[in-house]
């Protein structure tokens, strides 16, 4: 069993490294792989644990991009992290997540709701603030009754407080992360659209932009959802992965390597992402 995905405190998760590489070792995983958001911050400490845990661990990242007008999250699996120029690139999806960040703290004043970034950083272990720290300052503040309730009202997706990032293109995401040596992979695509969504053409355009992989099996998935994802991977002929993404206590009900129950990620998909970064797609 695997898990490749999911966060540290490095970006919206709760728990070290560390703790992570000793949780998938407690879970008896064969391979676990730290996605955090836009960083690869938590890396050197991640990587350092290898020599005290059997679970082989290993590098990634998630970015968001842009596609059909909404947020697409895409998985950089097996990138490089002595890869300079990745981590330039990083770099710079970081500052324009500050500048999101300064914007949306001006744009929740206007809408009676004061907060400052110091607030937010306060519940922060890391200098890369989400969504789910200013959840926290707004609930610290009485603006909310719960962090969960920000979500709703101010700074979910299609809420009147949040303020999108400038995000990639699909083909820029899938290029920066080829060529740090890794495999582009769409998340969670099941949480992109609803039921009805036509995913064979959007899948096949994002393959055509260099998409490799999908992750057919996921935390928070129904059972028909793996079972439709993983058949459309073998039809457009993508590699499939799969993760819990776990969050820590910032997604409680999510287990390392189990998601929310009965998620088991097949060791073999390991191997084919393996021989996909070595080959990549031949067309
Ligand atoms: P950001 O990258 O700053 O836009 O924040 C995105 C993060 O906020 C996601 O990775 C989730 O952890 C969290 N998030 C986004 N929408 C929701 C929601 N509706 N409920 C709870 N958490 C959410
Ligand atoms: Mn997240
Ligand atoms: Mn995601
Ligand atoms: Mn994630």
């Amino acid at each position: 069993m695997i898990d490749l995905h999911c966060h540290s405190l490095h970006s919206d998760g709760t728990d070290t490294p560390e703790g992570i590489a000793l949780l998938g070792d407690e879970a008896r995983l064969t391979a676990l792989c730290l996605t955090d958001h836009d960083t690869l911050g938590g890396i050197p400490a991640f990587l350092a644990m290898q020599p005290e845990v059997a679970v082989r661990l290993l590098v990634g990242t998630e970015l968001s991009c842009r596609f059909l007008g909404r947020s697409l999250h895409v998985l950089g699996l097996l990138v490089d992290p002595a890869n300079a120029q990745f981590q330039a690139r990083l770099e710079e999806l970081r500052g324009r997540r500050g500048d999101r960040n300064r914007r949306m703290v001006a744009r929740l004043a206007e809408l009676g709701c004061p907060i400052t970034l110091e607030d937010v950083q306060a519940h922060a272990n890391t200098p890369l603030l989400s969504r789910v720290h200013f959840a926290l300052a707004l609930a610290a503040r009485g603006f909310v009754r719960r962090a969960p309730e920000a979500f709703e009202r101010l700074i979910g997706d299609d809420c009147p407080g949040f303020v999108p990032r400038e995000e990639l293109s699909p083909a820029e995401a899938t290029r920066w992360i080829r060529d740090a040596g890794g495999v582009p992979v769409v998340a969670h695509p099941g949480r992109f659209a609803g039921g009805g969504f036509r995913w064979e053409e959007a899948m096949a355009d994002l393959q055509r932009q260099g998409m490799e992989g999908l992750e057919g099996y996921y935390g928070e998935y129904r059972a028909a959802e793996q079972k439709y994802f993983v058949a459309l991977a073998a039809r457009l002929g993508m590699v499939v992965t799969g993760g819990s993404d776990y969050h820590g206590a910032h997604k409680p009900g999510l287990r390392l390597g189990r998601g929310a129950g009965g998620l088991k990620v097949p060791d073999e998909l390991l191997e084919r992402l393996e021989t996909q970064q070595r080959l990549g797609t031949y067309r």
